[in-house]
């Protein structure tokens, strides 16, 4: 049965068709040999009881007068009869009167049997009996015997022809089925020829072929049907594939510039981190460590020198008459003089040893691990023979020298502040002493800082004196050329020192508490100041005034701001303050709190000096400013160094990103100016529009600048 199923469907509708058609041939031939069996059996009953009969009938007289000659003549007819066997004639007593047998043959008579007449066949004889009547009256039987080969004869032939039949029939059934079951098995092997080629190629649009009326038919067009339908879905999943194919791509592109802009903001912000890293650590203009980073030596070589029990020395250095170079020769050519000078300085010591720039002209020098204290005044005397041969800058041969004090650890102070204190006035000292020298620390000059007291005294008095001032500096909107404000700036007129540097006072402010005052004194004023010209009709300007970080951490400076604003009658719109990174830095949390009152009346929040300081962007984010004012270190170089660009730029990109205002400080030439404008900066503020000026001033530039795209570069 499995090897059944296993064949194909042509072989199998052959088999079907062979066998049924076989079956029914042979169902036929069975009923017909049968039948034909019966009717020749019965033909040759008949034919055995006629003769049986004509024997009887004419052998009755014979009986009768015992004539068994007559008898047997009766019987002798039976010779020509091939199939008789055998004959006979019994008496009523059951004797044979006269019998018969086909020569050649020894057949056996049967006991006469007078009941019976029916034909009895037995297996290969017939014979029958019947009985010979006279008036009525039984007188006797007639026997006659016949055997079947005729019979037998016939069946063998029948049987013969059913064969050939059988035969013929089957080689025309396999001929015939050959060909008709091709009807049925030609499109059930195409279809499954298709449903291969589909499974193997994957192609839809393949059909099968034949679209007939029966259920073959049927079978088609449904599975030409099913065919249509995964075609339309292979198609939608085809659309499907490309376009998330085309998706996946863009999205991988898109990914691909994001990761690099990523990459290149990440390069950007590592230029700037370490730019601003090297700002807060380094003087701009020499490149020397500065205050933080010398400091952090000191702290650092300070414990070593403990722990190894080493004596370390600091250098404290002040340029003699500085000032009066810088003033009459103008600063490029005190820039100048001052960048030779650290080289100098640099000249004279180790390689571990540390030279930085405090500010203006002084310098400290850190020498640790110093086997005595005259090592320290070795170096101080090697740095004033290196300032001997002039300085030439610009065709000037310029002379300077400087006063140098010593402080030693262990012997003058273990702590760092000490140290820098008692170098200080050891420095002022040396001054005194006629300058262009090195003086060593004593205790003697432990009454602290004179410059520091000198100025301090001084400066408590400049303000009931009214020795200070405000001077103001223009904020240009470069694209309308207009003045859209002023920053106020602190200026102090000694009638002996002259002029101080701010610089160099708010310092001494800050530490001896005098900034408050003086900060107060610088809102009213600034704020009166601003009144006046908005009465003069200028009322769209702006004030900006700087906080010290002493202000700053003061409590009620919100108060004492709001107070001055409203004496003098000032929109907190109208009002700037400018905090620089590190007044932010002290104290963060209360700084927020602070300038968000501050903000939250009105007043404009800058971040002075941006870049300078320590702070982070993370920081930037926190302070609720609205402004950044770049700092002047970063304009300087502008266009010529790519790094300060750099730094320029992701400034700018990064101000944009928080949404804040930009004002770029420090603009002194027109490739300044033009490169800040080619990147979308507008407000700006330098000496190439104005330098700080006198109230008196401003009100002028205002008054002849007041149409817009008229104003000029003020010198
Ligand atoms: P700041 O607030 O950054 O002010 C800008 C400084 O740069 C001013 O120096 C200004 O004269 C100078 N400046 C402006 N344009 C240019 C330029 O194109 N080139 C160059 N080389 N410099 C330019 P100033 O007046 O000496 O002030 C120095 C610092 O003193 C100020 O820096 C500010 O931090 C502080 N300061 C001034 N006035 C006050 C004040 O009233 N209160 C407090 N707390 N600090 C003040
Ligand atoms: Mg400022
Ligand atoms: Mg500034």
């Amino acid at each position: 049965m499995q090897k059944l199923r296993n064949i194909s469907i042509r072989r199998k509708l052959t088999l079907i068709i062979v066998i049924i058609s076989t079956v029914s041939l042979l169902l036929a031939s069975i009923a017909f040999i049968t039948t034909d069996r019966i009717n020749s059996r019965k033909s040759l009953g008949n034919n055995l009881r006629a003769m049986a009969d004509i024997i009887a009938a004419n052998s009755s007289a014979a009986l009768i007068f015992g004539d068994t000659n007559a008898a047997e003549e009766n019987l002798g007819f039976l010779g020509a009869q091939e199939h008789i066997e055998a004959a006979a004639i019994f008496e009523l007593d059951g004797k044979e009167f006269v019998s018969y047998r086909k020569p050649g043959t020894n057949v056996t008579l049967p006991k006469p049997d007078f009941e019976t007449d029916n034909i009895l066949f037995r297996d290969d004889y017939v014979e029958l009996f019947s009985n010979i009547v006279h008036e009525n009256e039984t007188i006797g039987v007639a026997y006659i015997r016949s055997d079947l080969l005729a019979v037998h004869e016939r069946l063998v032939w029948f049987l013969g022809i059913v064969c050939i039949v059988l035969l013929t029939s089957l080689s025309i059934t396999l001929m015939l089925s050959a060909q008709m079951q091709r009807i049925i098995t030609d499109p059930l092997l195409r279809l499954s020829a298709i449903a291969r080629q589909i499974s193997l190629e994957k192609n839809y649009s393949l059909r099968v072929a034949g679209e007939g009326k029966d259920e073959l038919g049927n079978l088609i067009v449904d599975f030409n049907k099913m065919l249509d339908e995964i075609q339309l879905r292979d198609n939608k999943l085809k659309n499907h594939r490309i376009r998330l194919e085309e998706r996946v791509t863009q999205r991988t592109k898109e990914l691909e510039e994001s990761n690099n802009q990523l990459t290149q903001s990440k390069k950007q912000a590592e230029i700037v981190a370490k730019r601003m890293e090297y700002h807060a650590h380094h003087d701009d203009l020499t490149g020397l460590p500065n205050r933080t980073l010398l400091n952090d030596r000191i702290n650092t070589e300070l414990a070593h020198a403990r722990r190894q029990k080493t004596m370390m020395a600091l250098l404290f250095l002040d340029l003699d008459r500085f000032k009066v170079i810088n003033d009459s020769l103008g600063h490029a050519i005190g820039d100048q003089l001052l960048r030779v000078i650290s080289r100098r300085l640099r000249n004279c010591v180790r390689e571990e040893d540390t030279v930085a720039r405090l500010g203006g002209d002084e310098f400290m020098i850190l020498l640790p691990r110093i086997t005595s204290s005259s090592d320290a005044g070795r170096i101080g005397r090697k740095i004033i023979d290196a300032l001997v041969e002039p300085v030439s800058c610009n065709g000037h041969e310029l002379h300077i020298t400087t006063s140098i004090g010593i402080s030693i650890y262990p012997f003058d102070s273990t702590d760092t502040e000490t140290l820098i204190k008692n170098a200080d006035i050891s420095m002022y000292r040396a001054k005194e002493l006629g300058r262009n020298k090195v003086v060593y620390y004593t205790a003697e000059m432990n009454a602290g800082s004179r410059k520091q007291l000198a100025l301090e005294t001084n400066l408590r008095k400049a303000l009931e004196r009214g020795e200070l001032d405000l001077h103001y500096q223009p904020k240009i909107n470069t694209t309308h050329n207009t003045i859209v404000g002023v920053e106020a700036l602190l200026r102090w007129n000694h009638p002996t020192m002259g002029a101080i540097s701010p610089a160099d006072f708010i310092p001494v402010a800050e530490d001896s508490g005098l900034i408050i005052p003086i900060g107060e004194w610088v809102l009213e004023t600034a704020f009166k100041q601003l009144r006046k010209w908005h009465d003069a009709g200028h009322d769209a300007l702006t004030m900006a005034v700087n906080l010290s970080s002493a202000q700053m951490s003061r409590s009620g400076i919100e108060s004492a701001i709001s107070k001055s604003l409203s004496n003098a009658g000032i929109d907190p719109c109208m009002a700037e303050l400018e905090i620089t990174e590190n007044v932010a830095m002290q104290d963060i949390d209360s700084a927020v709190a602070a300038l968000e009152k501050l903000k939250s009346t009105g007043i404009s929040i800058a971040m002075d000096d941006f870049g300078t300081g320590y702070s982070s962007l993370g920081y930037l984010r926190r302070l609720p400013i609205d402004i950044v004012k770049i700092d002047q270190s970063f304009v300087r170089d502008i266009p010529d160094i790519k790094e300060s660009i750099l730094i320029a730029e992701a400034i700018i990109a990064m101000t944009q990103s928080l949404n804040l205002s930009l004002i770029v400080e420090g603009i002194e030439n027109v490739r300044q100016l033009n490169y800040f404008k080619k990147q979308g900066c507008e407000v700006m503020q330098g000496f190439l529009f104005s330098r700080p000026v006198a109230a008196g001033e401003i009100l002028k530039i205002l008054n002849t600048r007041r149409a817009p795209g008229t104003f000029n570069v003020v010198k």
